[in-house]
């Protein structure tokens, strides 16, 4: 299983997953990045796969609709069952399992930037497993909670963080260096991070991604992770979190990165 960004706008990626032969994407915010994806390397579009409704996710998927395969898996657009998606074929929610290039998937709940957000999960034969999270989780952060409470999201990151250390985290937004920015302020003992917000810098600089990254990096670096950890509360509790408990925890480092620059 070949797995690449798709840059598209200005930071964000479709998540493009193909066997040589085939392909499906995640997110298509625009089609003509998918369409070249799809063309240099001569593959046919098996599925359009969406986690959320916004339209720098939904936006290139009528336009894609004409590369669908005739035989395409699940009538070719396989989307969120709790949100409104134009041409939805599918409707998935969680525990649901979908199988896309042979492989499984299953389908997670993780509300908290958008009410009926998803994730999808796999694990290739062989491979490192793959997390396909939208805008949920973001290497060094998460998503914002556009319309979900701080309980929520904790709950869908918490469920997307026990899954195994070296899941590759197929994020949907370049937000790395800002975000890791932001997470050295609240955690500036962070070895760890240090040390990765290195790496990433070395990355930028020659033009990559940074992603996709590997959960047990996030676990270590990641403050929206890490609401539990002593030097992520104390820097909550300075902020205003009202006590301890993870969810103040949360609320407050999310609050306070809402207001970052
Ligand atoms: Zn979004």
């Amino acid at each position: 299983m070949n797995l690449v960004a798709v840059p598209a706008f200005t930071d964000n990626y479709i998540w493009m997953l193909h066997d040589g032969r085939q392909a499906i994407v995640v997110d298509p915010g625009e089609a003509a990045p998918v369409e070249r994806a799809l063309d240099e390397r001569r593959l046919v579009l098996q599925a359009i796969v969406v986690t959320h409704h916004h339209g720098d996710h939904t936006g290139g998927i009528e336009a894609l609709l004409p590369r669908l395969a005739p035989d395409a898996t699940d009538g070719g657009v396989i989307a969120t069952g709790r949100e409104r998606i134009a041409h939805r074929t599918r409707a998935v929610v969680g525990d649901d399992v979908v199988t896309l290039l042979g492989c499984e998937f299953r389908v997670i709940d993780v509300p908290g930037h958008t009410a009926g957000h998803v994730a999808f999960y796999g694990e290739p034969a062989g491979e490192a497993p793959i997390l396909l999270c939208g805008d949920t989780l973001f290497s060094g952060g998460c998503g914002r909670l556009f319309e979900g409470t701080p309980a929520q999201m904790l709950a869908s990151l918490d469920a997307l963080a026990a899954l195994p250390d070296d899941t590759r985290v197929c994020c949907a937004h370049e937000y790395t260096l800002s975000n890791l920015a932001f997470a050295s302020a609240v955690e500036p003992g962070n070895a760890a991070l240090a040390d990765y917000r290195a790496h990433c810098i070395r990355l930028r600089e020659r033009g990559e991604p940074t992603l996709p990254g590997r959960l047990q990096t996030e676990r270590a670096i990641n403050p929206f992770l890490r609401s539990r950890e002593p030097a992520v509360i104390a820097s909550a509790l300075r902020q205003g979190a009202a006590n301890d408990s993870p969810v103040e925890v949360f609320a407050a480092i999310r609050e306070w990165k809402n207001n970052y620059r």
